[in-house]
């Protein structure tokens, strides 16, 4: 045993002074990190089941009318408490429970997304080439192209017949399913191709899925492995070859969530950008009881390509819908929006110290160290972002530090080495407090990102301070 030596001068005033970078799987008490592997667990069921937007709404949906909520009806009185959801197209979903206060108080926001880097189909998918059958597709989001080939896909969506009709698609998540591939080209004969950059040796219109190989039988001519792949459709699903102008069909990784690590401390998966931070929103919210002020959680489409159209966070629903409730007291929703706060729920880098020269460490998120705050995204000196004040960061920081959130400040890696963004500064455009927070994440934007379970429960833990707040 050594007897407990006295700190030095130095020691004690660095205790004071300095800023100390902690990890929760230190920090945090042996209960605690059983009710973050819970909530994790609990978390990897939704992911492997709301693998695109449309199913991510659906799975939000159920949760909320089992908790009670009911579908938004701005002619209905509402009173402080009522639970109420936008559905806005089957693609993006707003949820809210109304406060005490006065609706000109301000609202909370968490505002997640939903959609996540995919291969969606062309409109006009389906080829044969030399007796192999193919669907081509147009990548959705910032994808690594090479990522995306020799890789099992599912495929998921819906058609619309012409009638209306919704014909529901999901191939490659059941045991028994096919899955599909994108193939790539042997070491043996790749010396061109690897030669070439990594963002040209496989080009987006490569990027075509293999879906058969049989031709049909009992016939003569050309486009019979088509021919064939087309019965088969049209035997399971009823449609024929132009009810392809009216669907969305994603291929996305067929392989579900699984626990990383021999200690199980994390999780990779396909899609937790953005996911890990909307099931934290909902979840958060769906907890959310009598608030003081009106608690809202959106789970928006469309981030991952500018959030735009009319599912996109640059849409004008959230606004519509804070005009409504505002209208509900006689106020206008300008002055609802002007005095609201949002936490924009987004992922960030984790530091990974195999790519340690993109990110500059001491403002780099970790793994294990909880949520993290990331003041502006963006650019080229801070293009393209909502940069949150310091007032605001102060007032989060307490937020987080009153709730027992662990925490942590992030940018999106080293000055000039890239960039990117998130719904922020759509939401901060509209007058509203807004600042990023979420879950750090390797491999972001992979077919397989990591994320920690002590970080995905702290952001839970985060948003339910922020839609809680007194
Ligand atoms: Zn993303």
């Amino acid at each position: 045993m050594q007897n407990n030596k006295e700190k030095s001068t130095s020691e004690v005033l660095k205790e004071q002074l300095f800023y100390k970078k902690i990890s929760a799987s230190v920090t945090l008490d042996d209960a605690e990190i059983k009710t973050a592997d819970r909530y994790s667990e609990e978390y990897r069921r939704f992911l492997n089941a709301a693998k695109t937007e449309r199913e991510a709404v659906n799975q939000a949906l159920e949760l909320a009318k089992s908790t009670g909520f009911v579908e938004f009806d701005r002619n209905a009185k509402l009173r402080p408490g009522d639970k109420v959801y936008v559905n806005n197209r089957g693609k993006s979903l707003l949820l809210a429970v109304l406060g005490t206060r006065p609706i000109t108080d301000g609202v909370s926001i968490a505002a997640a997304h939903i959609d996540s880097p995919r291969l969606d189909l062309k409109p006009n998918p389906l080829y044969e080439d030399h007796e192999l059958a193919y669907f081509d597709t147009h990548y959705y989001g910032g994808i690594k192209k090479y990522q995306w080939t020799a890789l099992p896909l599912a495929l998921h969506g819906v058609v619309i017949l012409k009638d209306g009709t919704t014909v529901n698609v999901c191939i490659g998540e059941d045991e028994s399913d096919p899955v599909f591939c994108v193939t790539d080209l042997l070491p043996h004969l790749s010396g061109e191709q690897m030669k070439k950059p990594a963002s040209e040796f496989i080009k987006g219109e490569d990027l075509n899925i293999l879906i058969g190989s049989r031709a049909f039988k009992d016939d003569k001519g050309s486009e019979l492995v088509k021919l064939n792949i087309m019965k088969i459709l049209n035997e399971r699903y009823g449609i024929i070859e132009s009810d392809f102008f009216s669907a969305e069909l994603e291929a996305v990784p067929a392989f579900g969530a699984r626990d990383v690590g021999l200690d199980r401390s994390m999780i990779g998966g396909y899609g937790h950008d953005d996911r890990v931070c909307a099931y934290p929103a909902l979840t958060a919210l769906l907890e959310t009881e009598d608030p003081a002020y009106t608690a809202v959680t959106i789970l928006a489409d469309k981030e991952e390509t500018g959030s735009e159209g009319n599912t996109g966070m640059q849409s004008a629903y959230l606004r519509y819908f804070i005009a409504d409730i505002a209208a509900m007291s006689g106020q206008e929703a300008r002055h609802v929006l002007s005095n609201s706060l949002c936490l924009s729920a987004d992922v960030n880098v984790a530091y990974d110290p195999v790519y340690s020269d993109v990110v500059e460490i001491r403002n780099c998120a970790q793994l294990n160290h909880g949520v993290v705050l990331t003041k502006y995204t963006g650019s080229r000196g801070k293009s393209d972002t909502s940069d949150a004040s310091a007032e605001l960061m102060a007032e989060i920081r307490k937020m987080m530090d009153d709730n027992n959130v662990l925490w942590q400040i992030g940018e999106l890696g080293k000055v000039d080495a890239g960039g990117g963004g998130t719904v922020a500064k759509y939401i901060a455009d509209l007058n509203v407090d807004t600042v990023d927070l979420g879950v750090p994440v390797l491999s972001m934007h992979a077919p397989f990102e990591v994320v920690s379970k002590l970080d995905v429960y702290m952001a839970h833990k985060a948003f339910a301070a922020l839609l809680g707040r007194k």
